[in-house]
Formats: structure tokens, sequence, C-alpha cells
């Protein structure tokens, strides 16, 4: 079981000691990791936290502010769940944003590795640490892009130094290259200049509903975020039905983006009002036959042991499983579970609302 000292959670994974840190504080942020010695209990090495990125409203202004007329790099932002990937001994572990090694990632860094062979970039780079961002059928993020094929899809878009320090663009996209990782995908370098360029870019994003961009300078030390409004909608129509279990800000923040994009990148403002209106119909559309706030998942499993691990990890919300079904997943025997995440606050909210009960707003 974990022992919790203030701040610092103490935990195993499969014969492995370390501890993370659960809050932000001086020296060592939320997320960050010890690994311990398993005889001494000391700390052998530390695996810094992925930083948080900084977001911009409007994108000129944002990117005069941050990057003046200096050319930066331009990526896709992918929406899925962030992992460090790193290497202790012979064993590739991957742990989540929060900082808990995740069995569910883990097993598919195996996956990953017989694909990719991330093991010759680890064999050359034993000390760094492989920042990515997992996308398809996963336990964390229920929005799954469509277009991608069945299974968890990982894409790279940093390389840590030991200290935390991210690798400049340039020589990231020289080593994915070298040992031929997947990466995320690159939108090529810009600058203030050429503004045009940037918001077709921008608009076509949002015309495929992809959620939008992260801009790195030269050297990968300034990284701002701007996303677009299909994402933020999205957000907002899956969000309505859990709602009394988010924070308050979360769909003030979005409404604020999604007017600022429209006005920047003056949409029709029509049909943004047709979208916006049928995004919160469509929102509160299961209250028609409520049954629960929920949210469904998939996720490919090997070992069923895996499941039961990853079942504890995210243990923190109820969760309903609906089918665990033995698949054959690229050549690979698989177990394929369903799941639903239950938001019982929202459950509660919504089930007396629908019979009547008086509130008080
Ligand atoms: P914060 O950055 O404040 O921690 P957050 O945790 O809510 O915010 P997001 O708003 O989704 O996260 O944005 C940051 C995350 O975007 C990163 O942690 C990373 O997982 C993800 N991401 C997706 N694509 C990229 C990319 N190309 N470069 C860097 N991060 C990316």
């Amino acid at each position: 079981m974990p022992e919790f000292k203030s701040d610092i959670e103490e935990l195993r994974y499969e014969g492995i000691s370390y501890f993370r840190y659960t809050r932000d504080r001086k020296g060592a942020a939320r997320g960050s990791i010890g690994l311990k010695d398993g005889k001494t209990k000391q700390k052998i090495r530390e695996i810094p936290t992925f930083p948080h990125i900084k977001r911009v409203y409007r994108l000129a202004a944002g990117i005069r502010y941050v990057f003046g007329s200096d050319p930066f790099f331009v990526e896709e932002k992918l929406d899925g769940y962030n992992v460090r990937i790193f290497k202790i001994g012979e064993k590739l572990l991957a742990a989540t944003r929060g900082g808990m090694i995740c069995p569910f990632t883990t097993e598919w860094v195996g996956i990953w590795n017989e694909t990719y062979g991330i093991d010759r970039f680890f064999a050359d780079h034993p000390e760094r640490i492989l920042c990515g961002e997992i996308c398809g059928d996963n336990p964390y993020n229920s929005q799954r892009d469509p277009d991608l094929a069945p299974g968890a899809h990982l894409f790279v878009f940093d390389i840590m130094a030991p200290d935390g320090k991210n690798m400049s663009p340039l020589e990231r996209c020289r080593l994915i290259e070298e040992y031929r990782l997947p990466t995320i995908p690159l939108l090529g370098k810009h600058s203030v200049r050429e503004m045009e360029k940037l918001c077709d870019l921008l608009k076509d994003l949002n015309n495929r509903n992809k959620e939008g961009i992260v801009m790195k300078s030269g050297d990968g030390d300034t990284v701002v975020k701007f996303v677009t409004p299909a994402k933020d909608l999205e957000d907002i129509r899956d969000g309505l039905i859990i709602d009394f279990d988010l924070h308050q800000r979360y769909f003030r923040n979005r409404f604020l983006r999604i007017a600022n994009f429209i006005q920047e990148f003056d949409l029709d403002r029509e049909a943004c009002a047709r979208w916006i209106g049928r995004t919160f119909l469509d929102g509160y559309a299961p209250l028609e036959s409520f049954e629960g706030s929920k949210e469904p998942y998939t996720v490919y499993v090997v070992e069923r042991e895996t499941w039961e691990k990853t079942r504890v990890l995210i243990k923190q919300v109820s969760m309903e499983e609906k089918s665990i079904d033995p698949v054959e997943l690229d050549g690979r025997s698989m177990l394929r579970v369903r799941f639903n995440r239950v938001y019982d606050r929202s459950t509660h909210k919504f089930h007396n609302i629908l019979k009547g009960f008086p509130h008080t707003d």
C-alpha cells in the first residue's frame, strides 16, 4: 500500500521502489519521480516532471509577445495523455503526468519497442527521457481520434535531459529520425511575418477537428500552445454530462477561447452560432434517457494482470466494467476491455434534477 508523507507518495512497481511528488513544492514539481535503490532505499535517480505549457488566447498577438520576430517551430498538439518513457536497468517504463508508473502504458512500450526498437535509443542515451502523447484507445482520455487504428499509439514530442531540460526541436527531430521513433506531426518553421500561412494551418486543423498547435523556440526553452474551437466544443459537449465533477473554470475558459478564435480568424458568425448551439443540445442529449454521467472507454492489453493493475490506478473514480474479450490486434493476441468511468456527483445531481427535486441555484 502507498505510504503518504505530506506531499510525497511512496509506491512500488514490479519490485521497483519509487516516490512521486503529489503537489508542487520548492525544488520538485508535482509529477516528479524519485527512483530508489532496492537495498539502501536511497534515491538513485530522478525523473523530472513534464513542465506546464502556457496558452495564448490570441495567436498573432501571442506570437509577437512570446517570439517577437524570431522564427519558431510549430507542431500539431495531439489529444491523448502525457507520458515519460525511461529505462531503469533492463526495464523500459512509462510514467503518467502525475508521476505514477503506468502498467497499461508500460506494457504498450514493450509493444512499441518491438515495432520501433525504442531500446536502440536508450542503449545510446540511457539517461534521456522520451516524452510523448499516447493517443487512441487508452484508460485516461476517452476523446479518441476516429482516424487512428484500434490500440494505443505513441507520438514523441520531446527528449528530456536528466535535469529536465528539453532538447531543441531540430536536435530532437534528428534523433527521432536516426532512431526511427514515432513523432508528433511537424508543421514547419514559422514566424510572425507569415501569419497568413499559420492562420490557414489553424483553420485547416479546426476544420478537421484537430486539437491545435504547440509552438517552440529554436532552443526548445520557450513553448506555448494554442487550440482550436473544434477541440473546445468537443470538450464542452462531452463535459456537460459530467459538469458537477469538473472544476468551475472548465467551461468559462473554453468559451473565452472559442470567442477569441472566432473573432481573430473571422469565422462565419451564423455558422458558429449553430455549431455552438448544437454542441449544447448534443452535450445534454444523454438526459433524454439518463442512465448516469459516464464516459465510455476501450483498452487493449496483452496480460489480464495489466488490466487488473490499471484498474487499481484509475480507481479514484467509480468504474463499470462492461466486457473483456479476446481479440487479435495486428497479429497479436490481446484482451479488449470495455468500461465506463462513472461520475458519481454528476450522476446524483442529474438524477435529482430529472426527478424534479427543487434546487437553490
Ligand atoms: P498544462 O500544460 O498547463 O499542464 P494540461 O495538462 O491541461 O496543461 P494540455 O492543455 O493538454 O495539458 O497541454 C499540454 C499537453 O499537451 C502536454 O503535457 C502534452 O501532453 C500535450 N502535447 C500534445 N502535443 C504536444 C506537442 N507537440 N508538444 C508538447 N506537448 C504536446
